[in-house]
């Protein structure tokens, strides 16, 4: 089963009448901590849709899965630990999750599980409106499943991208799935790019002191995308913007992304603003970008 690639074939809600009560989930292992609930809570209730969309701990993906079904789940969120490992048990996955070699997101058709990953079109969406892609080059730090959605996005774009990772066989596994450059991270002494994305989660809360690269190597980039939004300003960005770079907290894609799931459960176009505020809010800070 291949759905066409970013279109729900058929949305829970639009299946079920406008009338139907949603009933949603998202799935990790820690979950409490998700702002999920806050931002899809704050945007159902924008859009005057009822539904319910509550955070699940979950031991293994097989139990997400087995969770879906046994509580006639309409959708999910799905994030770590499970990303990765909840793509084969699903009855189709879309042609960008499958690429990317996760889902972040499952959309109930009828009897079926279909997966989708909208953490690629959310960070797409939030650099387009940032900075462009098309033309510009790119350099990720990380090879896990942010930096494989950041190169999906990068190079769908028509943008240039180069992988540098800690582990260097990871780093080159991924330039070769995706048909990019990669390089070690020592040689990030030497490089540069019109765009830093950071996709490790170095300097994420509780050790916000760590930050991946060093502040003296920050004037190679014009620009800094940080994709950790605990804390809202990292020290890579805080340590980025006194190098005189432009600078983007990772919120814009958080909100994309989740943005894209719920255009996938409704066909409706989600309150973006109103979202982007209700995260905001929780995280104490003002519209915090550049
Ligand atoms: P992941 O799959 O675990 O990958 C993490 C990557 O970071 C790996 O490549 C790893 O390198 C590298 N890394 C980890 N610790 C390191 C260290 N001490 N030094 C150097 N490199 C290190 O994680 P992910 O799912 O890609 O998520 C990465 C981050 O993205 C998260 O921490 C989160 O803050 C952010 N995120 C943002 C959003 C959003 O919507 N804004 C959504 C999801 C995640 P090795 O290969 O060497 O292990």
């Amino acid at each position: 089963m291949t759905p066409r690639d970013g279109k729900s074939p058929g949305s829970p809600l639009r299946e079920g009448g406008p009338s139907r009560r949603l009933a949603l989930a998202i799935f990790g292992n820690p979950v409490a901590h998700s702002l999920s609930p806050l931002m899809h809570g704050a945007a159902y209730r924008a859009m005057g849709l009822a539904a319910d969309y509550e955070a699940i701990r979950a031991a293994s993906a097989a139990e997400v899965v087995r969770t879906i079904q046994a509580r006639n789940l309409d959708g999910a969120s799905v994030t770590l630990p499970f990303k990765e490992t909840v793509l084969p048990l699903l009855d189709g996955v879309d042609a960008a999750a499958r690429r990317i070699g996760a889902v972040n997101t499952v959309v109930r058709q009828g009897e079926k599980l279909v997966g989708y990953n909208t953490d690629a079109a959310g960070l797409a969406a939030d650099l387009s409106a940032w900075c462009g892609i098309g033309g510009k080059s790119f350099a990720v730090l990380g090879a896990g499943g942010v930096a494989r959605a950041a190169l999906c996005a990068v190079l769908d774009g028509g943008g240039r991208a180069i992988v540098f990772n800690r582990t260097e066989e990871r780093a080159r596994a991924l330039a070769d799935h995706f048909g990019c450059a990669w390089a070690p991270l020592a040689a990030l002494a030497t490089s540069g790019a019109d765009v830093l994305i950071n996709a490790t989660p170095l300097g994420m809360s509780p050790a916000t002191e760590r930050t991946p690269i060093a502040a003296a190597l920050l004037p190679r980039f014009g620009a800094v995308l940080d994709t950790i939004y605990t804390p809202l300003r990292t020290r890579l960005l805080g340590e980025a913007r006194a190098a005189g770079c432009r600078t983007r907290t990772g919120v814009g894609m958080f909100v994309a992304q989740g943005a894209a799931q719920i255009r996938l459960w409704t066909d409706r176009e989600p309150p973006l603003a109103v979202m982007r505020q209700a995260v905001l809010t929780r995280l104490g800070g003002k519209d915090a970008e550049d």
